[in-house]
């Protein structure tokens, strides 16, 4: 496979990275208010606490909006490719960027998390699921 940027592991971002070791999505939630939040921060972006911690989440939600680019502009990508604003089914307005694996794709599909690993990182993909 033809060599793909990773991102880099920073404390605060690598359990998002690396859950996927365990088939999880995890995302960031404040255990005062129990707000999710990403990207990670660290305070709670509604009430403000520093109790922030990763959180397995259902790793479903629905694509709310997309764009497919025809061009490879990072090394390695294969085109085209969907990339989409996934909303997590946990919290309105939770999105997370990333690839939409699926040859089709409408704004409100459902789909389902899909991890690609590279090394030490599982990235989080997002592909149709199937009822
Ligand atoms: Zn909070």
């Amino acid at each position: 496979m033809a060599e793909r940027k990773l991102p880099r592991l920073e404390p605060e971002t690598a359990f998002y990275w690396t859950a996927g070791a365990e088939g999880v999505l995890r995302i960031q939630r404040c255990t005062e208010c129990g707000t999710y939040q990403h990207p990670p921060f660290p305070r709670c972006s509604s009430c403000g606490s520093e109790a922030v911690a990763p959180e397995a989440v259902s790793g479903k939600g629905r694509l709310a909006s997309y764009t497919v680019n025809r061009e490879a502009w990072v090394s390695g990508l294969a085109v085209p490719f969907v990339f989409g604003v996934v909303e997590l089914a946990e919290q309105a307005q939770l999105y997370v960027f990333t690839n939409i694996l699926a040859d089709e794709v409408r704004v409100g599909m459902p789909l389902t998390v899909s991890f690609e690993q590279h090394d030490d990182v599982w990235l989080p993909m997002f592909r149709e699921e199937k009822a």
